[in-house]
């Protein structure tokens, strides 16, 4: 076997066998295959795309590519969530804790942030003291005691995965579905839990920018899934405008601390209480129905909010000395009417660029006023926190909000679920 007339025959868009994905995978972690070489393999996969054998070729060498978790230790279900990633998503963050209080265990792994999104990782890591690299016998002991936790994903979990998407990443071929179906389902399958709830983002901060794509990505992720004999959903939510109110690190950890006091963004709600609800009903096996009123109950009666103190506590987070280091300025619309967008791409760069590569865990951006509401000239819509001026903050984010002359109709974030 030759990778050379294996990216041959991809580019003439032939069938690959499981040994000659193998052996091209193998090759370029080992550095026997080039850069240059590779991405002529991939430039033919995302120009041509791949049969669901060879996708499910691809995630199983990727899978075997690196540590398998064990996760026999538990003594009880388990489920997993993940994000596509998106401006403002704090999701994980509540609902680890809601569905460890309904006694499910979920042994989280995530990662730091990706382009204009922020990664979870870098959210927890801004509470002071939070621990995300943990020795085996903490993650056990965390895991068992408290039922849920998240850390950063493990340098050896998926390892061709890792290298393969910074490829990607760098020449610009990512939004092919089954190079993000096959990356995404070898990593949840390498974590190991039994049931996946994959929160799939689409508009104008995500990867998928249309529901046709997305429902098409979530269809073979699932089939991937039911292979390895995972219960998988993928609910598919609007990622055109930011999820909740904060957007950076630490605002994002306090936006957490007032959700769970009763405090919430609509939007932010709704996609906590279903992504929590499906984790429930596929992994304890009842009607979604009956999983959302015991997901309520565990908000109302504060035993998530609990669960949320214990698990950050038992990960070395102390959220009593959570103070935002920033200097704070208030932008101010120009325009009149009701927001009818407030562009997730256009105000997540604003975002990042000012948590910057040095990752002021300080900076962000606060929304003050939503999708929907009147806004009169000179009215504050939005809050920059920030250390150090970025080009163009302050226009830019006032650029991101669009009005309309007309009342807005509320749009459910929840735009369709695949299951
Ligand atoms: N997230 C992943 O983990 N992989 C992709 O390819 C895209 C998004």
């Amino acid at each position: 076997m030759d990778s050379k007339s294996i990216i041959d025959k991809k580019i003439k868009n032939k069938v690959l066998t499981y040994n000659e994905i193998k052996y091209i995978v193998e090759s370029f972690i080992c550095g026997k295959v080039s850069e240059r070489n590779m991405t002529l393999f991939i430039k033919a996969i995302y120009n041509n795309g791949l049969s669901f054998n060879e996708t499910l070729c691809l995630t199983d060498v990727m899978i075997r590519s690196g540590v398998i978790v064990d996760l026999s230790f538990i003594n009880g279900v388990t489920v997993d969530k993940h994000s596509t990633g998106g401006v403002g998503d704090k999701t994980s963050i509540i609902v680890l804790p809601i569905c460890a209080s309904l006694g499910l265990y979920v042994p989280k792994m995530s990662g730091r942030s990706l382009g204009i999104t922020g990664g979870t990782v870098d959210k927890l890591e801004s509470i002071p003291g939070f621990k995300s690299e943990l020795s085996d016998n903490e993650f056990k002991s965390i895991i068992n005691e408290v039922g849920c936790i998240d850390i950063c994903q493990t340098k050896d979990i998926a390892i061709a995965d890792k290298k393969i998407y910074s490829l990607r990443d760098k020449t610009g071929y990512v939004d092919s579905i089954p190079l993000i179906a096959s990356s995404i389902m070898s990593k949840k399958i390498a974590c190991s839990s039994d049931n996946i709830v994959i929160d799939l983002k689409v508009g104008k901060g995500a990867f998928m920018k249309n529901i046709k794509d997305a429902s098409k990505l979530a269809r073979l992720m699932i089939k991937i899934g039911k292979y390895y004999n995972k219960k998988v959903v993928c609910v598919l939510t609007d990622m055109n405008n930011p999820l909740g109110l904060n957007i950076g690190n630490k605002l994002e950890i306090k936006e957490v601390i007032k959700f769970f006091n009763g405090i919430y963004d609509k939007r932010l709600y709704d996609l906590v209480v279903s992504l929590s609800s499906y984790m429930v009903s596929i992994s304890k096996n009842i009607s979604f129905n009956y999983s959302r009123v015991l997901v309520l109950k565990s908000l109302k009666d504060g035993s998530a909010k609990n669960k949320f103190y214990e698990w950050i506590k038992a990960q070395g987070g102390d959220l009593s000395s959570l103070y935002i280091d920033a200097k704070r300025i208030d932008v101010r619309s120009e325009k009149e009417g009701y927001i009818k967008l407030i562009d997730a791409s256009l105000i997540g760069n604003v975002s990042s660029r000012l948590i910057g590569k040095k990752k002021d865990f300080n900076t962000g951006i606060v929304l003050r006023k939503v999708i929907g509401d009147y806004v009169k000239k000179n009215d504050v819509i939005a809050s920059i926190y920030y250390n150090k001026e970025v080009e163009n903050m302050i226009s830019n984010v006032k650029d991101s909000f669009k009005y309309s002359d007309n009342k807005i109709k509320e749009k459910n974030i929840i735009l369709k679920v695949i299951k």
